[in-house]
This record gives structure tokens, C-alpha cells and sequence, in this order.
């Protein structure tokens, strides 16, 4: 199957964190086609592939296999009308972080290295990961024993396709990624008829101040400098007019870079909202809980000058791009972290060349990337020429400047 095939084929069958039977099972197809030992089932739904070549460095690749929660509205032909059943409801499912492209591009990867094993020499262990979106897929794979079972590699590389021209890699050595800590907040009130508010702790109004108040937190505690995004992504409470709800419910993403920016954040957080709960005279102390969390993806320096003179010979030097730091997440980090080393992580455009044609200086691109559908939007469509051809050769030659050569 060519690879652009595979890619509308895992297009058409995406599958939600943890659910991924389906890719995961095409994954070790191809890494047995390709002479990989693989392992399937590892902390779930990952798949493990390891090509022994002789003496020489341990190379991890990863890609991450999970779709979202999302109708696509791309009108591509080969567009997801993928609907699951989750918890009784039907939710549909599309590939709008582009995952899909990842594994295909892993694939083509674990083809080429193995179809070229007399010109290297080392390990190559790819790792197809389930779960990023949802978090813990990383972690789970190190808990099932990946690095006891597989080994511990000499670094950890890989790749998320973005809105940036297809033909051009982004690479940043040091925070490339945001931490990410998602937070749900309960306030406690005191329901009543909506006629009669001096007899109840109204926690609408509680949530309310407390939304506004925790704007401050970047505006006013966060360094110039720094940065930081606290965004209250829902807020629910209450049935009808006319009862006062007894509480409220805030769902909060925080990103931040820097530990110590994150650990002051979420203190402000957690101050905000027990003090407005207190302010409105809540008898019962607020519930604060942090769902999910993701450390910041920082690329090793040297690792990155290192990988980066490969990834040139792909794109060339002018087209390995400074993206700046991303305020999205990812669990990636969590492999290199575990085994105790460096990380090269870079961006993949997929972005249509031509949306780029009137685009004269670096500043216009940036312009013209702004405008585009992003990851995670139902209308993000990656091309599918010359983005794989591009994150196949990437991921090659990454991983050729850490193998030993042999030709
Ligand atoms: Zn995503
Ligand atoms: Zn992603």
C-alpha cells in the first residue's frame, strides 16, 4: 500500500485515546512487513517495533496515534464520518490533530530504514503511542515497561504536523511546548427559589466573579517576560430561571513554560478561587482537582544542533524554521524524561504551499499561518504531497544523524 493510501485509509478509521485497536493493529502489520521485532499491547493500545542492526547508538521514534472528538468539516473526499459510542452517546471522531499523518509517516520511516540497514548501524525502537490527546499514553507505555522491555534509547525524536508551509520543519531548542494542567473547579452554593437570593449562596454568581477575577492572574502575576494562558473552557451550572443551582462547575487550561511560572499559576488559581467562594460566603470550601497534566516539551540543545543538521539535508537550511514556542502540549517529553534523555521534537508543515504564494517575508508567512484552520479545528486538513514525503525523510534522517553510518 503506498503511503498516501495508508494515510486516507487511517483518515477515514479514526479512534478515540486508549481505543486505537484498529491503527495500532495496521501499525504492526507494517513493522512486521518491515523485519521489526513488535510488540502490540504495550500500556494499552501501543505497538513497539525494534530493529536490531548491530553495534551502535538507540534511536526512539514516536508517533502518537489518537483522534479527537470532533466533526470534520474539511469536505475532503476522504473526510472521517467516523461516530463512536462513548458512554451512550454517539460522538464523532476525526483525525484533526493530524495523528494520522504521524503513524503513516512512522511507516514510511520504518520502511526506509529498514529497506537501508547495510548503510547503518544501532537500534531503531519506533514507538506508536495511544492517548496523547487525552494524556497519560506516554506514561502508560513507561509503566507497561517500555524501556525494561525494549531498552533505553540515546534519544527520544519526533514530529506534529502544523499550519506551517508543507516543506518546512520547525525546530526550537529549548521549551518548544507549553505544560499544560487542566483544572476542574467545583463551587459549592446554597440552592434556593430564584425569587429569594438572601436565603441562598448563589455559586452563579460565585463562578462569574471567580472567571473574572482568574484573568488577573496573567495580567497581574505573570512577568512581561513570561508567559502563560489560563482559559476557562466551560462553566456549567443551574437547570432553569427561577432556582438558584447549588454548585458550579469551571473546566481551566493552564500553560506556562517556565516550573516556576506554572507552580505560581496554579497557587493563583487555587488562592482565586477559595478566596471568591469565601467573598460570596460559601459554607463548604471549594474542590479543586487537576485532571491532566503535561511537563513542557523542551528540546535538548545539543541534541537539536545535532538532529538539525540532518533535518537540513532534507528541506535545506533556510526552510528548518524557528516556529517559537508553542502554547499547545504534548506527552512526548515524558519518554525522554523517563529514560534521563535529550529530546529533539520538531514541527512538520502541512500546510498547502500555495496558501503561502503572496507571502514575501518571514512576517507575512506568519500572517498568512495565523489565518489557517489549526490543529484540533474541524476544518485542519493537512496536504497530503509534500507533507509525508517530507515527515518520512525527516524522521530518516533524524534518526541518521544519531545511528552509526556505514556507508
Ligand atoms: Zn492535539
Ligand atoms: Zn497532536
Amino acid at each position: 500500500m503506498t503511503l498516501a493510501d495508508l494515510y486516507r485509509d487511517l483518515h477515514q478509521h479514526p479512534e478515540l485515546g486508549f481505543a486505537e485497536t484498529r491503527t495500532a493493529a495496521v501499525a504492526a502489520r507494517e513493522l512486521r512487513a518491515a523485519g521489526f521485532e513488535t510488540t502490540e499491547g504495550v500500556g494499552g493500545t501501543g505497538v513497539v517495533g525494534v530493529l536490531r542492526n548491530g553495534d551502535g547508538p538507540t534511536v526512539l521514534l514516536r508517533a502518537d496515534m489518537d483522534a479527537l472528538p470532533v466533526a470534520e468539516r474539511t469536505g475532503l473526499p476522504y473526510a472521517s464520518t467516523a461516530v463512536v459510542d462513548r458512554d451512550g452517546q454517539a460522538v464523532p471522531v476525526a483525525h484533526v490533530c493530524g495523528h494520522d499523518v504521524h503513524v503513516t509517516c512512522l511507516v514510511g520511516a520504518v520502511r526506509e530504514l529498514a529497506a537501508g540497514r547495510d548503510t547503518w548501524q544501532g537500534t531503531v525502537v519506533a514507538v506508536f503511542q495511544p492517548a496523547e490527546e487525552v494524556g497519560g499514553g506516554a506514561q502508560a507505555m513507561i509503566d507497561d515497561g517500555l524501556f525494561d522491555r525494549f531498552g533505553k534509547p540515546d534519544v527520544v525524536l519526533g514530529q506534529h504536523v502544523a499550519p506551517i508551509p508543507a516543506g518546512f520543519l520547525g525546530l526550537r531548542a529549548g521549551p518548544a511546548f507549553a505544560a499544560s494542567d487542566t483544572v476542574r473547579v467545583t463551587l459549592y452554593g446554597e440552592g434556593g427559589h430564584g425569587s429569594r437570593p438572601e436565603a441562598s449562596v448563589d455559586p452563579v454568581v460565585m463562578a462569574a466573579a471567580t472567571v473574572l477575577r482568574l484573568q488577573t492572574i496573567v495580567s497581574r502575576e505573570v512577568a512581561g517576560g513570561d508567559t502563560a494562558v489560563v482559559t476557562v473552557g466551560a462553566i456549567r451550572s443551574g437547570t432553569v430561571a427561577n432556582i438558584i443551582p447549588d454548585d458550579a462547575e469551571l473546566l481551566l487550561s493552564v500553560r506556562s513554560y517556565r516550573p516556576a511560572v506554572r507552580a505560581r499559576v496554579l497557587a493563583a488559581v487555587e488562592r482565586v478561587v477559595r478566596a471568591e467562594a469565601a467573598a460570596s460566603g460559601a459554607t463548604r470550601a471549594p474542590e479543586i482537582v487537576v485532571l491532566s497534566s503535561y511537563p513542557a516539551v523542551v528540546n535538548d540543545a545539543e541534541a537539536v544542533a545535532r538532529t538539525r543538521v540532518g533535518l537540513a539535508g532534507v528541506v535545506t537550511d533556510q526552510r528548518v524554521v524557528d516556529p517559537g514556542p508553542v502554547t499547545g502540549s504534548e506527552d512526548v517529553g515524558v519518554f525522554a524524561t523517563a529514560a534521563g534523555v535529550p529530546l529533539v521534537y520538531w514541527l512538520l508543515g502541512g500546510a498547502d504551499p500555495g496558501a503561502f504564494a503572496h507571502a514575501a517575508t518571514v512576517e507575512e508567512v506568519r500572517e498568512v499561518v495565523g489565518g489557517l484552520p489549526a490543529n484540533h479545528s474541524p476544518l485542519f486538513a493537512p496536504v497530503i504531497s509534500p507533507t509525508l514525503e517530507v515527515g518520512v525523510a525527516a524522521l530518516v534522517a533524524g534518526a541518521r544523524a544519531w545511528l552509526s553510518s556505514m556507508s
